[in-house]
């Protein structure tokens, strides 16, 4: 039966979808309805799907009761004690039998601040394992790693994003927010104003498209090869005297060995290996160099994106990137520095609070005795009982169902059967599980896959906290009930827990969570300890929220240029023993899944204006899928004549994981090397059924952005 809201109220809340987190008005009284609010972040604008997102609550095929699979393989209507006992029945008869570790959990980036505490509370003390990670892995992961280790601290944009309309240019590398997030190019129009925007996308995509009437300039690079252009821009930098020499001695370490290990990177060579022109790569630098504070410039930053960080080589790209920011001085300087744009919408706080496999609340190791002792004292139980690390997300998957790895899954809030790369081995391997449990609002591709699926609350039926992509704490509110059985993730591990007799307590009001939480987190690198939920709504309410690391209790009575808490964290130095930021030396290596005979074409993957990641919210609502309504290979008009391929022919892209069938749009948007495909739909037209499950050593990430393919046409439109 669908959902049928309750009216309650009207609340001022933010957006379900990504991580620019818009503000919006939900009123309920005559049918639910959104407007738009006026905040720093999105200026009183929304996308068409923050516009629309109220589709997603009153979806047809919402999920409105728990689901247990019957002996005759259907999934059929049972009662939330019937469907818990068995859960946790199954769980202690495979624990007692294989031990703790025979069940993991997967969660997600979308979950409120406090779901993604208590989910890794609960993996670690209810289940006792270490197999807990998220989808996050697949998103922010090779950035955390890179600003972790330079900086010592992972915030996506260490300073508000109001600070971006002050500079002078931006290198905006691998991020195309004029469609996945268009409220933002907002913060990006005083520096087109001053010709400075400088999108490096392999695509002409809707952002680089903004650079065309002289307000910037477009490098398109061969996909994969983002980090030797990055190698060159520093040889460049270096070569034309354009290093800012009294900040790298005063605020850095280990540059030195950056600078000689980018020797051989000569502008001719990186035209050779990336297929951009020597000029056009001069000509960027010395714009960026231009706009930076040594040179005289306002300020300059560089942002990088998933298209650069979603590789196997994604932790030393972003390491190229901040060592390219180091040597021009902008890190940790008022209208200057270097950020990466989270996507999900808790992309920031869901790798904070510890559902990540190495990771404690406060973005704390799970390795570190004293992190350990601090959080288990918050929990109530000995050290000894938290599991060690845990395995990266696609290392987790892989091991599903395998000898000697976990025979069940509990997946919260991620929809991998679309989302995680090299897509039917995840289905292979969520089908040979004992028992896997899925709780979602809709009945996602991996919900209909599970044994027991649970209706859970959404962002508009719920309380909570979202942290945004500058690490700004902000207020999800509830406006209606949510439907039918739906209940929320909260109760349910409080549920689970009870019955298998977890230590600790089990909060389920979101306020107390959250208190819990930011007791958890102090003394942490994300330190929320100073807020409380009605903090939050007081800081909001003064115009800008809070930033973490915010250990006092902020004064909403006065804000603070930027807002509450700290919104610029690397002014005073560098969270790191030496106050310094770290630059490394990198080394770029060749695609692991490069073009070859046979496969000679690259594909990438990417996002759509109208649908959010897997597709299972935006899919389901009207208007957006009458925008996009299908999966599609995008293809240089060149290409296409070499294959007879016209526009909206069917045809089939193979990789070395398999086919996709999909039409065809031409378009000379594309390189004629390159494929383009969304990755927002399951079934034959899933581009993750072809990228590469390959991971980033450092951060796990797989290669989603580059892999060798083949297209033909299989019949016309
Ligand atoms: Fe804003 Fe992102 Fe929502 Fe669009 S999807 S309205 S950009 S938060």
């Amino acid at each position: 039966m669908p959902g049928t809201p309750r009216p309650a109220a009207s609340a001022a809340t933010h957006c379900p979808y990504c991580a620019l987190q818009c503000a919006m008005r939900l009123t309920a009284a005559t049918g639910l309805t959104v407007q738009a609010r006026d905040f720093p972040t999105n200026g009183g604008g929304l996308c068409q799907k923050g516009w629309s997102s109220t589709g997603v609550v009153t979806a047809p095929d919402r999920l409105t009761r728990p689901l247990l699979r019957g002996n005759g393989g259907e999934l059929v209507p049972v009662s939330w004690e019937v469907a818990l006992d068995h859960i946790a029945a199954t769980i202690r008869e495979m624990q007692r039998e294989h031990g703790k570790d025979t069940v993991a959990v997967f969660g997600g980036g979308g979950l409120t601040n406090e779901k993604a505490y208590q989910l890794g509370k609960f993996a670690r003390l209810a289940l006792g394992t270490r197999f807990v990670d998220y989808n996050g892995r697949f998103c922010m992961s090779s950035a955390a790693a890179g600003a972790n280790r330079a900086f010592g601290l992972d915030r996506g944009l260490p300073f508000p994003l109001a600070d971006l309309g002050g500079a002078d240019a931006i290198l905006l590398l691998g991020s195309n927010p004029a469609e996945t997030m268009p409220p933002f190019v907002r913060h990006l129009a005083p520096v087109r104003g001053r010709g400075g925007l400088i999108v490096v996308d392999p695509r002409r995509s809707a952002t680089a498209a903004l650079t065309e009437d002289g307000s910037g300039l477009h490098l398109a690079p061969r996909p994969g090869t983002d980090l030797a252009l990055l190698l060159g821009m520093l040889h460049l930098l270096l070569a034309e005297r354009l290093i800012d020499r009294a900040y790298v001695e005063a605020r850095t370490e280990g540059f030195e060995e950056v600078a000689a290990s980018v020797g051989l990177w000569w502008p001719e060579r990186v035209e050779q290996v990336c297929g951009v022109p020597v000029i056009d790569l001069q000509s960027a630098v010395r714009r960026l160099a231009a706009a930076a504070p040594a040179h005289g410039g306002r300020g300059a930053y560089i942002l990088t994106g998933r298209g650069v960080e979603q590789s196997s080589q994604g932790t030393a790209t972003v390491t190229a990137a901040i060592n390219c920011a180091l040597a021009l001085g902008l890190p940790g300087r008022t209208g200057s520095g270097y950020g990466a744009l989270t996507g999900q919408g808790n992309g920031q706080g869901g790798r904070e609070h510890g559902q990540k496999a190495d990771q404690l609340p406060g973005y704390r190791s799970i390795e570190d005795p004293a992190a350990r002792a601090y959080v288990a004292g918050v929990w109530g139980v000995d050290p000894e009982v938290i599991p060690g690390k845990g395995v990266p997300a696609v290392e987790l998957l892989r091991r599903l169902g395998t000898s000697g790895g976990p025979r069940a899954l509990l997946v919260h809030g991620s929809n991998v059967v679309v989302s995680a790369p090299n897509a039917e081995r995840v289905t292979e391997r969520l089908r040979a599980l004992d028992l896997l449990v899925v709780a979602d609002v809709v009945p996602s591709e991996t919900a209909l896959l599970a044994d027991v699926v649970l209706p859970v609350t959404q962002w508009a039926e719920e309380d909570g906290t979202m942290t945004n992509l500058e690490g700004r704490i902000l207020r999800r509110r509830k406006a209606i009930e949510p439907p039918g059985e739906a209940r929320s993730e909260l109760w349910i591990w409080a549920e689970l827990a009870s019955r298998l007799r977890a230590p600790s307590t089990w909060p389920t009001e979101p306020a107390a969570v959250f208190a819990e939480l930011a007791e958890a987190s102090h003394g942490g690198v994300a330190d929320y300890s100073g807020l409380t939920h009605d903090l939050i709504d007081a800081t909001e309410a003064a115009g800008h929220g809070c930033y973490w690391p915010v250990p006092d209790a902020p004064d909403p009575s006065a804000v603070p240029d930027g807002g509450h808490g700290t919104p610029r964290p690397f002014l005073d130095g560098f969270p790191r023993p030496s106050g310094r930021a770290r630059a490394v030396s990198v080394t770029y290596a060749e695609p692991a899944d490069n073009v070859r005979a046979g496969a000679p074409l690259y594909l990438t993957t990417g996002r759509l204006l109208h649908h959010y990641q897997s597709g299972a919210q935006t899919r389901r609502v009207a208007e957006l899928v009458a925008s996009a309504p299908e999966p599609f290979v995008a293809l240089h008009p060149l290409l296409a004549d070499v294959h007879d391929i016209a526009e909206g022919d069917l045809v089939a892209v193979t990789t070395g994981r398999g086919t996709a069938y999909v039409r065809a749009r031409v378009t000379a948007d594309q390189r004629p090397d390159t494929l383009f495909m969304p990755f927002h739909w399951g079934g034959l037209g899933s581009a993750n059924r072809l990228t590469n499950d390959r991971t980033d050593p450092v951060s796990g990430m797989p290669d989603f952005k580059v892999c060798a393919a083949s297209i033909a046409r299989v019949s016309a439109a």
